[in-house]
């Protein structure tokens, strides 16, 4: 959490959009909309608020929350879950990882986590005071190497920390992984936890919880969030669902953490989980081609880009441009080409070579600021 000079340091999300606030340069560092979701979702926030529902809520989260959390894991994923125990309303996805690896890891038990990773995972597991493994996704697909993960994985493995879709690179698991995650964490006796935020944004491709594969269900932690399915960082109204003793852990640190949080914003969420299809599959629609534009812009401006198969982010490399560290050119972009991104060394430890000219870009923006951002890169 210590910076070089030992002070605290802001997150690489909290720096880069200040950089980006201060030159005025289109913020395409952090990961959030810049419109509104659908104003259903909107009109029932309000509506919570005119009758009344402005103090705590229920530990767990309000009931027609939870009601909504396992109905759509039932539709979407044919998964049964017990709304009374088996679901935990968060603070966001940010609580739910951080109370799931309080409550689930002890000092000198380890989590594994791929590499790259979201920023807080790795600031959790250093508070709990466990310790961090990883396994490499490596451009251009960014998919484990079995064998690496069948090294990583031994008696010591508390928790197997999964994020597909992932940020920062918008790869998803195929089958083939997610089974091989569940055999090794079977075998080693670890509890899997799945971050899966990006769930309604795939590109071509249908998700696949984990908790969906054989044996995997008694085993694992999922974890997801309104934030993105429903154009709602700001109200910070996330879930967990996993088997009844495992949240009856989760819930003794949650308490103590913010307790509860986000009432009038709980049942708001409920209507938006119950939206009609066409709703989650015009949302990847849009999204795709918001990829598409920006991917183009990127290429054009002389990056050498994959193109995510989900989420909110395409990874570029600058190198071919000329630039080797990323993390240098973030620091420039804004006042060289009124641009924000944010370097993929925010996501690995230490320096790593292979990952030095990568750069994040969010093209969850409207389409005319996507074209504007192309048309500022090409000047590069
Ligand atoms: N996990 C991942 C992979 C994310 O990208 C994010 C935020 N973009 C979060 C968790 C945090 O979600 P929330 O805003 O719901 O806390
Ligand atoms: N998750 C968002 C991202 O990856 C931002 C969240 C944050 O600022 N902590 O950009």
């Amino acid at each position: 959490l210590l910076g070089a000079d030992g002070q605290l340091r802001p997150t690489i999300f909290a720096e880069m959009s200040a950089l980006a606030l201060s030159t005025g340069a289109i913020n395409l560092g952090q990961g959030f909309p810049d419109e509104d979701g659908p104003a259903e979702v909107l009109e029932a926030a309000r509506q919570a608020i005119s009758d009344g529902f402005n103090q705590y809520p229920p530990g767990l989260g309000m009931p027609v929350l939870r009601h909504a959390i396992a109905d759509h894991q039932r539709r979407f994923y044919g998964l049964e879950v017990d709304p009374d125990t088996e679901v935990l309303v968060t603070a966001g996805a940010t609580e739910a990882i951080a109370a799931t690896i309080l409550a689930l890891t002890e000092p000198g038990d380890e989590v594994l986590t791929f590499e790259p990773f979201y920023d807080s995972y790795g600031a959790m597991i250093g508070l709990s005071g466990a310790t961090h493994t990883t396994v490499a996704l490596r451009a251009p697909n960014f998919q484990p190497d079995h064998d690496d993960l069948r090294k990583a994985v031994t008696d010591r493995t508390r928790i197997i920390l999964i994020n597909s879709p992932h940020n920062p690179t918008g790869s998803v698991f195929d089958r083939a992984t997610l089974h091989l995650i569940v055999e090794l964490a079977e075998r080693h006796n670890a509890i899997i936890v799945t971050d899966e935020v990006y769930e309604h944004l795939l590109f071509g491709s249908q998700h696949i919880p984990i908790a969906t594969l054989p044996g995997a269900r008694e085993r694992t932690v999922t974890i997801s969030s309104g934030g993105k399915t429903f154009n709602t960082t700001g109200w910070k109204i996330g879930w967990l669902t996993a088997p009844p003793e495992i949240v009856k852990s989760i819930v003794a640190v949650k308490q103590f953490l913010t307790f509860v949080n986000g009432a009038p914003f709980q049942p708001a969420i409920a209507v938006g989980l119950g939206l009609p299809d066409s709703f989650f599959t015009n949302l990847a629609g849009t999204l795709q081609r918001k990829r598409d534009l920006l991917s183009a812009g990127l290429a054009a401006a002389g990056f050498t880009v994959t193109n995510p198969q989900a989420g909110y982010f395409i990874v570029a490399d600058a190198a071919a441009l000329g630039y080797a560290n990323g993390a240098d050119l973030c620091r420039a972009l804004p006042s060289l080409a009124g641009v924000a991104a944010v370097p993929i060394s925010a996501f690995v430890r230490g320096d790593q070579p292979e990952f030095a000219s990568l750069v994040r870009f969010a093209f969850c923006k409207k389409q005319s600021v996507l074209e504007d951002a192309s048309a500022r890169l090409a000047a590069l």
